[in-house]
């Protein structure tokens, strides 16, 4: 992998909810990295969703788009609030739905590890979860998501709801060879999931993927999994997997069952991108984001996780910076931050006074200074 070249441009959109919250820790830990490491950063930031709307009157404006269309990688908080409700034909998901498709992020990576800092709190038993390190390999622009038709209408005076869940081979094609891709730099193994039993979609999805790694991957074991069993073995036995591939549905879905894995969906980062990494794509696009959502229930009260936040930059360290030794020192930082007792209360330990969502970052921040002195010093 070559390192940095060249100024990269690191656009924050801190959207709705617990997004600003959590996004202002991972922006002291990006401005932190561009002080204490050289990382040539030019940092941007811009509102997104309900914020923008109370600045802008628009919930996407067109500066912001531009920003969105020059951004190198962007680093995401999270969308959602029942205000939308109150915007006239206004749809909460859409914006995020638009930078998806037109910036086509077809590759979703969901890294879950169980860690042991995290085993006390854990709701799956500590022995269950030990080893336990797959990431989820979720196709992001297509499936029933963005299929049509769609919508909600009256037939015979019966009113109806439909959604169309459509794949075509290349785009299976293109995602299954991310995840093989992927997985030749891991453990070597891939499952990929699907409903193949039922829809036709899934059987094609099955093909596909097969015909695949037979030509071109037969170094990595693949394996197929029905969604439902997929589901049981991620909480039954979590650690058989590497890398598992799938639709975008499913990966919706068996991606909170990771968060369960890993102990709290805040610990969760995501990496939604154009190609695996900067030097592979010649117009790299990337959004980074915790896999959460907004979280209205505890929304301004400053008790959030910005960890998944945080993981997030560090998976842009690694796949848009080309700088996977920083990301690396990052992840290791949130780590022993957690293991010197800072934890919010989503992964504190009972009797254990919670930290704030701020309280988290300064613990990060003190654990990134701390490995910096050392390695400087030694
Ligand atoms: P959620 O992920 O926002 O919250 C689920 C639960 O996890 C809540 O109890 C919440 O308090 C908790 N939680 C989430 N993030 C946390 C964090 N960082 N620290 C501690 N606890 C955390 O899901 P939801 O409640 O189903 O949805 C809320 C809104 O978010 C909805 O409007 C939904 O559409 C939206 N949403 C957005 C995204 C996204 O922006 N990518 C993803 C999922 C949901």
């Amino acid at each position: 992998m070559a390192t940095i070249k060249r100024t990269k441009r690191l656009l924050i959109l801190p959207g709705d909810g617990i997004g600003p919250e959590i996004l202002a820790q991972a922006r002291r830990v990006v401005e932190w990295f561009a002080a204490r490491r050289g990382l040539a950063i030019d940092l941007r930031e811009e509102h997104f969703g309900i914020p923008a709307w109370h600045a802008h009157g628009s919930l996407l404006r067109d500066e912001t788009w531009a920003e969105i269309e020059a951004a190198d990688a962007i680093l995401f908080g999270a969308i959602g609030s029942p205000d939308y409700d109150r915007i006239p034909g206004a749809q909460e998901g859409t914006g995020l739905l638009r930078m998806r498709t037109e910036l086509n992020l077809y590759i979703n990576l969901r890294p879950v590890k169980a860690l042991a800092a995290l085993g006390a709190i854990a709701p799956i038993k500590a022995d269950v979860l030990r080893n336990t390190d797959f990431v989820i390999v979720r196709e992001l622009v297509g499936g029933i998501y963005v299929g049509t038709p769609r919508g909600i209408d009256t037939v015979d005076g019966v009113r109806r709801g439909r959604n169309t869940m459509v794949y075509s081979a290349p785009e299976i094609e293109r995602i299954a060879r991310a995840a093989f891709e992927l997985a030749r730099t891991r453990d070597g193994r891939v499952c990929s999931v699907d409903k193949s039993n039922v829809l036709e979609t899934s059987r094609l999805w099955r093909a596909v993927v097969q015909e695949l790694h037979d030509a071109e991957y037969r170094d990595v074991d693949l394996s197929h999994m029905f969604v439902d069993n997929a589901a049981m073995q991620l909480v039954r036995a979590p650690s058989q997997f590497d890398v598992l591939l799938m639709e975008n549905l499913f990966g919706d879905i068996l991606s909170d069952v990771g968060a369960a894995v890993a102990g709290s969906i805040g610990m969760l980062p995501s990496a939604s991108m154009n190609g695996m990494y900067a030097d592979s794509t010649e117009r790299h696009r990337a959004l980074y984001e915790p896999i959460h959502g907004s979280a209205p229930d505890i929304a301004g009260k400053g008790v959030a996780n910005p960890c998944g936040a945080i993981l997030s930059f560090a998976m842009c360290l690694r796949h848009s910076f080309m700088r996977p030794d920083e990301a690396a020192f990052l992840e290791a930082a949130v780590i022993r931050a957690i293991e010197g007792g800072a934890r919010t209360p989503d992964i504190a330990l009972p009797g254990q006074p919670p930290v704030s969502t701020a309280r988290m970052g300064d613990s990060i921040l003190r654990a990134l200074d701390a490995a910096h002195d050392l390695k400087e010093a030694s």
